[in-house]
């Protein structure tokens, strides 16, 4: 038999760890090992594990609050662990309009966050301003923090933020955040550079 035929098949970024074709087997008949990368791993754990940081701002924050409740369970995703404290979230939801003197205070919660830190935009307020289409308040968050998910709507059903959640684990699953993907063009460039 050849070589090749006996290697287990490398999981790709995101997918699930996969199991030789040919991998040898137990006496039970099951599969001896399965492979996949330390990297993956990591984050599969930090998917089912966000803290989140709450920014309602405006009505959007009543949203948010009935999506914290019983009702929703959210820890059934591993969400349910608010902070009120940057330093110990991983998630930041921006619930609510942002006028142009909180812009400032929103950048600092979010350069105060733990690293990799990941944005939920709630609202069409959050995202584009809204029906705010005046001098006095931001035209969308992604003006001056990155934003992973933009939760549509006005305000959004708590269904929707919990899709949004979902959508933010599937895209850490995948490696496909603002931060993941910051952080894999930087390891690139420096290899680029021989560093
Ligand atoms: S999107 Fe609607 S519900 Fe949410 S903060 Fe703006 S006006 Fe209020």
């Amino acid at each position: 038999m050849a070589d090749d035929a006996m290697k287990p098949t490398l999981p790709t970024r995101g997918s699930a760890p996969t199991v030789g074709a040919k991998a040898p087997r137990t006496p039970d008949g099951s599969q001896a090992f399965v492979t996949t990368k330390l990297e993956h791993l990591v984050d599969l754990a930090r998917t089912n594990s966000l803290w989140p940081f709450p920014m309602g701002t405006a009505c959007c924050g009543i949203e948010f609050m009935s999506f914290m409740m019983s009702h929703y369970d959210i820890s059934r995703f591993g969400a349910e662990v608010v902070r009120f404290s940057p330093r110990q979230s991983d998630l930041l939801i921006v619930a609510g309009t942002v006028t142009d003197k909180m812009a400032p205070v929103m950048v600092r919660i979010y350069e105060q966050m733990a690293e990799p830190r990941y944005v939920i935009s709630m609202g069409v307020c959050a995202c584009t301003g809204g029906f705010y289409r005046a001098y006095h308040v931001v035209q969308g968050i992604d003006e001056f923090i990155p934003v992973d998910v933009y939760v549509p709507g006005c305000p959004p059903t708590p269904e929707a933020l919990l899709q949004g959640v979902v959508k933010l684990q599937e895209m850490i699953a995948r490696g496909e955040t603002n931060y993941q993907r910051g952080l894999a063009a930087r390891k690139a460039a420096r290899a680029a550079v021989g560093k």
